[in-house]
């Protein structure tokens, strides 16, 4: 499984729909500082609802909308609204496709080569709304979780390592890098849903 295309539409500094693709093996991103890369990979985070833990450069959620006057401070419409969605190339059936079927209702199984994964968040006047939809179907997290969890995607993952991981790790006590060990290993999973359980 991997990313092939990742479509960016009013997210941060993308202010008209951007698509973006990726290869299978191996993407780079260059350009010049503050031109939007990091913004790309915060996209990613953002629409696999990987960003509890591993932190997406924003306080709160509505920072990830667009604002053109983020420079300057200047005053925002009264709805606004970002949608990133991540393409998954699944022709491998990484992520197993009963599944996909399952959450995403599709019909037909050989729909799911292709995965799309969308969220949505949107800001009214007093509140806002974060949506996630899996082939175009309105889902819960918890359904994109437990789908990329079996491509050893989760929140607490190393998938992404962001800058400062590296040296956060070398500065664990043994006991937290035994943490990141269990991550890895897929141990801490079960280990919180145990957890969970329990509580219930
Ligand atoms: P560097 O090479 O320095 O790491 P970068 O290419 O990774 O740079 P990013 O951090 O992705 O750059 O982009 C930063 C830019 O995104 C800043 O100019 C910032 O103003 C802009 N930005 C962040 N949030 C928003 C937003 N909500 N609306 C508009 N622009 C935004
Ligand atoms: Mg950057």
């Amino acid at each position: 499984m991997h990313i092939k295309e990742l479509v960016l539409d009013n997210f941060k500094s993308f202010g008209r729909k951007t698509r973006i693709p990726f290869y299978e093996d191996f993407t780079v991103v260059t350009g010049p500082n503050g031109s939007g890369k990091s913004n790309i990979i915060d996209g990613v985070l953002f629409a696999l609802g990987l960003a509890r833990t591993r932190g997406i450069r924003a306080e709160k959620l509505t920072d990830l909308i667009y604002n053109p006057g983020h420079e300057d401070g200047a005053s925002a419409p009264d709805t606004r609204e970002a949608e990133v969605t991540v393409v998954l190339d699944n022709a491998d059936a990484t992520l197993d496709r009963t599944q996909v079927v399952n959450a995403a209702g599709t019909e037909n199984v050989g729909d799911v080569d292709e995965i799309t994964i969308t969220r949505r968040v949107k800001e009214t006047e007093d509140n806002y709304y974060s949506y996630y939809y899996l082939n175009e179907r309105s889902v819960n997290l918890s359904d994109i979780q437990d789908l990329l969890a079996q491509a050893g995607v989760t929140p607490e993952g190393y998938n992404v390592v962001m800058q400062g991981d590296v040296t956060e790790i070398i500065q664990m006590t043994p006991y937290e890098r035994r943490g990141i060990i269990d991550e890895i290993a897929g141990v801490a999973e079960f280990d919180a849903k145990k957890e969970a359980a329990f509580e219930e």
